[in-house]
C-alpha cells in the first residue's frame, strides 16, 4: 500500500514532516519498510483538517493526525487492515471514509488542482505517469504555433490572476514575427493578496504543470526563455520548482531541441522580495530586469514591449495549470464547463469564518452558497453568514442577498466585487464591515509604491477618514466625501493597485452603509 502525507505549507506547519519520520520509524519496527511507500504530496485542499493522510488502496482519509496516532495507524490499518475510525473526517452526514465521498470534494471539479495531493511533486516520473508532458509532445509534433493559439482562444480560458483577460488573445498579440525577435514567457507567482494561497498550492503540489504550460506558450509565440517570478516567502514552492526545472532539463523537456523538434526553451526563477505591487505585470517585469519594482504606464502593453523591451506574455500560475489539459482534452471540453463568458473552473482559497478552511476548485458559475454552505461546511459556532470578500484588497464584498448569484467574472463585477485571483474571505454576523474596509485599505496604503499621487496620497487620506469614523469622530458628510475620493483614485491612479484600492470601501458603503452610519450616529 501507499500512504500519502500532505507536504503542502498548511500541513507542514501543523507537523506533517514529523509524521513522515515517525511513520518511517514505525514501518521499520514492524518490518514494513519495503511494503509500504510513503509519498509526500502537495495540498489535498482540506487545510483546516491538517495534517492529513490518505492510505491506499482504499483511499482512507485521516485528518488531524497526531504523532501519537502513528503506532495505531501502522498496527491497526497497515498490519491488520482495520480502519482507525476515530481519525476519519467528520462532516454533517457522519464520518467519511474516503476524501472523494465528502461533501467537501463531491461538489468540486479539479482541473488546475488535478494532481495536487495525488502525486509526489518532486518526481517528474509521477507527473509523466499521469499524462504529464504529453501535451507538450503533442504540440511540438502535431500542432503549428497558430493551432495552439486557436485552441486556447476557442477554449475561452481567461486569466486567473484577476482581470480575466482572454489568454489566447494575449498569446495572439505576442505571436507576430516569430523567430526574428527575442520574446519571453513569464509566470506570475507573486501571490500577495491576504488570504490567497491558490498559486502556492499548485506550485507545491504540481510544479511541472507550470513548466509544461510555459513551454507550450513559448512555442506558441516563438519565445525561447521563460521566467517564473515567485515570492521568496514561499520556500517550499521555490524548492519544488528548482527540483522540477532540474529534472525537466535532465529529461530534455527544457533546454535545446525539445522532442527533436528544433524548439529551444528554458526557464529560470526570479524571487520576489515581498512587495505586493510586484504582482502588477509591468512592476513584475521591471523587477525581473533588476530594477525597483514600480509599475510603468501602458501602452505599450507587454505583448508589444514587455520584459527587456521585448514582446512578452505573462500569465499566472493557475492559468498555466489549465493549459496542458486544454491541449489534451480539447477546447470544447474546457468550454463545456462554466458559464457563457467564463469557461472552465476556478480555484478559491476559502478562509475566515468558515468550517472547512482550504482550497476549493469548482466550475465557474457555482454559487457562493454552494461554496460556503456545502463545500465549506458553513459558518462555525452556529453564526450567520454576513458577507464574503473576493479579490482581496482589490475586490469587494458579496452580501448574503447575492449568495445565489453564479460566480463568474462578469457577475462579480456587476455586484461591485471582482474575481481577483481567488482569495475568498468569509465574514460572520460579528464582523464589522467598516473594520474590514479599513483593514484592506491599511494594506494598500502600506503596499502603494508611491509613484503616483492619487494612490500615494489618496489612499492615505481615505484611510484617515475611515479611521476617524471607526473612532466615532466621523460625520455623515464624510461618507459622501469618501465616495468622491474613491472614484477620484480609481480614475487617476497609474496601476491596478491604486485603481482597485477603493473597492473594499465602495462595496461596504454600498451594502453596509448602515454600519458606517451607526459608527457616526452612535459615536462608537
Ligand atoms: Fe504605485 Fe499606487 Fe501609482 Fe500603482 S497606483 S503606480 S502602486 S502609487
Amino acid at each position: 500500500s501507499h500512504v500519502l502525507v500532505c507536504g503542502g505549507t498548511g500541513c507542514t506547519s501543523s507537523g506533517s514532516e514529523t509524521l513522515i519520520s515517525l511513520l518511517q520509524e514505525e514501518l521499520k519496527k514492524n518490518g514494513l519498510e519495503n511494503e509500504v511507500a510513503i509519498v509526500k504530496t502537495g495540498c489535498h485542499g482540506l487545510c483546516a483538517q491538517g495534517p492529513v493522510m490518505v492510505i491506499y488502496p482504499d483511499a482512507t482519509f485521516y485528518s488531524m493526525v497526531k504523532p501519537e496516532d502513528i503506532p495505531e495507524i501502522v498496527s491497526e490499518h497497515l498490519l491488520k487492515g482495520r480502519v482507525v475510525t476515530r481519525l476519519l473526517y467528520v462532516e454533517d452526514g457522519g464520518k467519511a471514509k474516503a476524501l472523494k465521498d465528502t461533501d467537501f470534494y463531491r461538489l468540486q471539479h479539479r482541473v488546475a488542482l488535478r494532481n495536487c495531493g495525488i502525486i509526489n511533486p518532486e518526481s517528474i516520473d509521477e507527473y509523466i505517469g499521469t499524462g504529464g508532458y504529453e501535451a507538450l509532445g503533442r504540440v511540438l509534433t502535431e500542432m503549428s504555433p497558430d493551432d495552439v493559439i486557436e485552441t486556447i482562444l476557442a477554449s475561452g480560458l481567461r486569466g486567473r490572476g484577476g482581470a480575466g483577460f482572454p489568454t489566447g488573445m494575449k498569446w495572439k498579440f505576442a505571436s507576430g514575427n516569430r523567430g526574428n525577435v527575442q520574446k519571453y514567457v513569464c509566470c506570475n507567482a507573486d501571490e500577495g493578496d491576504p488570504g490567497a494561497f491558490m498559486d502556492r498550492s499548485v506550485l507545491e503540489g504540481d510544479p511541472h504543470v507550470v513548466l509544461e504550460a510555459m513551454a507550450i506558450a513559448g512555442y506558441a509565440i516563438g519565445a525561447s526563455q521563460g521566467y517564473i517570478y515567485v515570492r521568496a516567502e514561499y520556500p517550499i514552492a521555490v524548492e519544488r520548482l528548482n527540483i522540477a526545472i532540474k529534472q525537466a532539463r535532465e529529461y530534455g523537456l527544457l533546454g535545446k531541441n525539445i522532442f527533436d523538434s528544433g524548439f529551444d526553451f528554458d526557464i529560470d526563477l526570479r524571487l520576489g522580495a515581498g512587495a505586493f505591487v510586484c504582482g502588477e505585470e509591468t512592476a513584475l517585469m521591471t523587477s525581473i530586469e533588476g530594477n525597483r519594482g514600480e509599475p510603468r504606464p501602458r501602452p505599450p502593453f507587454p505583448a508589444v514591449k514587455g520584459l527587456f523591451a521585448s514582446p512578452t506574455i505573462l500569465n499566472n500560475v493557475e492559468t498555466y495549470a489549465n493549459i496542458p489539459q486544454i491541449i489534451l482534452k480539447g477546447a470544447e471540453w474546457f468550454a463545456s464547463m462554466g458559464t457563457e463568458k467564463s469557461k472552465g473552473t476556478k480555484v478559491f482559497a476559502v478562509n475566515g469564518k468558515i468550517n472547512n478552511t482550504g482550497l476549493v476548485e469548482v466550475p465557474m458559475g457555482t454559487t457562493l452558497r454552494t461554496i460556503i454552505e456545502d463545500i465549506g461546511g458553513g459558518i462555525p459556532n452556529g453564526k450567520k453568514f454576513k458577507a464574503a470578500q473576493t479579490g482581496g484588497p482589490s475586490g469587494g464584498c458579496i452580501p448574503a442577498e447575492h449568495m445565489d448569484i453564479p460566480i463568474d467574472y462578469d457577475n462579480l463585477i456587476s455586484i461591485g466585487s471582482m474575481m481577483g485571483s481567488g482569495g475568498l474571505i468569509v465574514m460572520d454576523e460579528d464582523t464589522c464591515m467598516v473594520d474590514i474596509a479599513k483593514f484592506f485599505l491599511e494594506f494598500t496604503v502600506d503596499e502603494s509604491c508611491g509613484k503616483c499621487t492619487p494612490c500615494r496620497v489618496g489612499t492615505k487620506r481615505l484611510y484617515e477618514m475611515l479611521d476617524k469614523i471607526t473612532k466615532g469622530e466621523g460625520t455623515l458628510e464624510d461618507l459622501d466625501k469618501m465616495e468622491e475620493l474613491c472614484y477620484y483614485i480609481k480614475d487617476n491612479a497609474l496601476c491596478g493597485l491604486g485603481q482597485t484600492a477603493p473597492n473594499p470601501v465602495l462595496s461596504t458603503l454600498r451594502y453596509f452603509r448602515d454600519e458606517y452610519i451607526a459608527h457616526i450616529v452612535d459615536k462608537k
